[in-house]
């Protein structure tokens, strides 16, 4: 199929339709009446139905939390997973983020990567299909999402409540190119110990974060040992101490990143744990202390929790210690690890409760996704690429694993395929997203042929 005229003349309308959307603030707001995340989400969802329809599509709308758009006849579905929803603006635009401003070569504003630019170009690819009347065996059905940004509660419903068909195979545009096909399993834990005296160490933000910062107070009493391990450590301008009035403060300074790719950051609870190592301390503060650098230290793949392990498709297991901090008479250690496919998540677990057994800490889950896996041969990843490749020439990037969740996980047979181009910046989540027209159009071809493939 030649599809380039229909493609050079879908573009202007394309450009158009993301900057409208992209204009309706979909930031998760207040529960309404048949609004589950608010009305700037409800009002968006409506506007992409509404998209669909002017189209000549079949939409439906389920109850605020998922909207259907489909197109074509036959028994089989193929998917399309995407969500209108989008991550507050933040601060540092040079344009209005809900301007959905257009330049000579760019369509900027909050949404146009994640995921509005995506869904609606996928919506111009199924009009032109619709348009040629090209002849179609399986149905494509574009589902939206509404609150993938936050907690998904959006699928909950729409799985155990809708309870729809499912897709034969489906794709998840909200990623990059070309296409993941292996997610890892997802692990989150906290281990907790009693404390009857007063330790003070506090830091991270989160299990799915490598802590940046970390600060203990230690008795005043420490001061020269706690210098002088500092002008010994390799790491000395990790640490900053003053003397407060209450007590001796120690800070480390790691350097913050996602636990998916914890390789990139510098574990700051790791960096303090390892100064404290070589102070005389003693009692409760010296174990918790010990704990640590026995079980964790300053290793990222779980070696000394006993839960190392790797596989060709994802490479090592990770485990990030994303926060520390006292409550309540508790001591607590956040933890995430990211597992590779080959390996279950229960049998993690079971790893690391037999670890900690008898050392005073507590395991407790604190929650799981399951991974995701399609095998590279399989139809579906296989027409993916071709398609890809086809269009864009690049017969080098291979499907890739990651350890990211993406909402692909959502849906069996389904992975995570573009829309961001190998060239193309990563602007998601940040100020002034911007999406340049050129790369636009080479979405739309990909998609195009894409959507052919699969559903012809
Ligand atoms: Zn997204």
């Amino acid at each position: 199929m030649d599809f380039k005229k229909a493609i050079e003349n879908s573009m202007d309308s394309l450009v158009q339709d993301i900057a409208a959307l992209c204009r309706i603030n979909s930031v998760e707001g207040e529960e309404k009446p048949g609004m589950p995340f608010g009305e700037g989400v409800a009002q968006t969802l409506e506007a992409a139905l509404k998209m669909g329809a002017d189209m000549g599509f079949r939409t439906e709308n389920f109850d605020g939390y998922v909207g259907h758009i489909e197109m074509g006849e036959g028994e089989e579905l193929v998917g399309i997973l995407g969500h209108v929803d989008v991550v507050p603006a933040g601060d540092g635009w040079n344009t209005d983020p809900w301007g959905g401003v257009i330049t000579e070569d760019k369509i900027i504003g909050r949404g146009v990567l994640d995921n509005k630019g995506p869904i609606v170009t996928c919506l111009h690819a199924m009009k032109i299909l619709k348009d040629l009347n090209v002849p179609l065996n399986r149905r494509v059905r574009v589902i939206l999402g509404t609150n993938e940004e936050t907690d998904w509660r959006c699928m909950n419903y729409y799985l155990n409540e809708v309870k729809p068909e499912m897709p034969t195979m489906a794709f998840s545009p909200d990623s990059e190119f070309p296409v993941t096909y292996a997610e890892m399993g997802l692990l989150q834990y906290t281990l907790t110990r009693d404390i009857t005296e007063k330790i003070e160490i506090e830091g991270g933000s989160a299990f799915n974060s490598v802590p940046s910062s970390v600060k203990a107070v230690l008795d005043k009493s420490l001061e020269e040992a706690v210098k002088k391990a500092i002008e010994e450590s390799a790491e000395k301008d990790a640490y900053l101490v003053e003397t407060a009035e209450e007590g001796l403060v120690v800070r480390a300074m790691g350097v913050g990143a996602h636990a998916a790719r914890l390789y990139d950051g510098k574990n700051a609870i790791s960096l303090l744990m390892d100064l404290l190592a070589k102070l005389p301390l003693t009692g409760e503060l010296k174990e918790v202390v010990d704990f640590y650098n026995e079980h964790f230290g300053m290793c990222l793949y779980g070696e000394k929790m006993g839960v190392d392990c790797s596989d060709e498709d994802c490479g090592p297991l990770t485990l990030n210690v994303g926060k520390v901090y006292t409550e309540n008479g508790k001591l607590i250690f956040c933890c995430d690890s990211r597992i590779p496919v080959s390996f279950t998540i229960e049998s993690i677990e079971e790893k690391v409760q037999a670890k900690v057994a008898g050392t005073g800490y507590t395991y407790e889950q604190a929650s799981t996704e399951r991974p995701l896996y399609v095998p590279r041969d399989s139809e579906l990843v296989k027409t993916l690429m071709e398609a890809y490749s086809k269009v864009t020439g690049d017969y080098e990037s291979q499907p890739r694993s990651s350890g990211g969740a993406t909402y692909s996980r959502a849906m069996k047979n389904c992975v995570a395929f573009g829309c961001l181009l190998t060239d193309q910046e990563d602007v998601m989540h940040q100020a002034n997203e911007y999406l340049e027209i050129d790369k636009l159009k080479i979405w739309l071809e990909v998609m195009l042929e894409t959507i052919y493939q699969l559903a012809k």
